[in-house]
């Protein structure tokens, strides 16, 4: 073969490569099942489900009493960012979603102690006296919820059971967005595992 045939190719070979990265990182910014918060106004925002790049819904969240911007447990913000759905749970029973389905007994708590921080155990399993979430007794507001991965190293006292859970009795959360209980099933029902959740102002 000769020399400038050889170049053909590998500029060809060359290019194909360039294209096929740009496609998969095009994919990367576009997930098939995006949640979105925006629209912060206190503790209060706007949320949009889209899915393969269909509009499911635009509907109003509560957020952290005190806005976005978690830094640490307690400071009552939610996450700004980009956070990804774990396991789904509920004190009700899995309204047929795919991710797994913790159901919430009384034993069912969300550790906030250094052995189990930010895990969801079971005391029946893991013996301790927990001074965590008592999750049975959070009515309305986690008949249905999704684990979120922020803080996943579970690093103690940077924050606990920033969850997405259905709407209880007051306007704001500790740092959880709070959705509709009837968005809350939509959500759960029509996503999975690769559901990515961003949080901006
Ligand atoms: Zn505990």
């Amino acid at each position: 073969m000769k020399k400038p045939v050889i170049i053909i190719i590998a500029t060809i070979c060359v290019a194909a490569i360039a294209i096929a990265q740009a496609v998969l990182e095009r994919r990367g910014s576009a997930p098939s099942q995006l949640l979105e918060i925006f629209d912060v106004e206190g503790s209060s925002a706007k949320a949009r489900l889209t899915i393969n790049g269909e509009q499911i819904f635009v509907t109003n969240v509560f957020i952290g009493e005190y806005g976005i911007g978690k830094q640490r447990e307690g400071d009552r913000k939610t996450p700004q960012g980009t956070l990804h759905a774990k396991r789904a749970f509920g004190i009700l029973p899995n309204p047929g979603t795919k991710f797994d389905y913790i159901r919430v007994t009384p034993s069912i708590f969300a550790c906030g102690d250094r052995e189990y921080y930010n895990q969801i155990v079971d005391t029946a399993a893991l013996h301790h006296v927990c001074t965590g979430e008592d999750m049975y007794h959070m009515g309305p507001d986690y008949n249905y919820g999704l684990e979120t991965d922020y803080n996943s190293e579970c690093i103690y006292k940077r924050g606990a059971a920033i969850f997405i859970h259905c709407k209880g009795n007051k306007p704001y959360t500790a740092g959880c967005i709070a959705f509709d209980q009837d968005r809350m099933i939509q959500i759960l029902n029509l996503c999975d595992t690769s559901l990515v959740v961003t949080v901006r102002p």
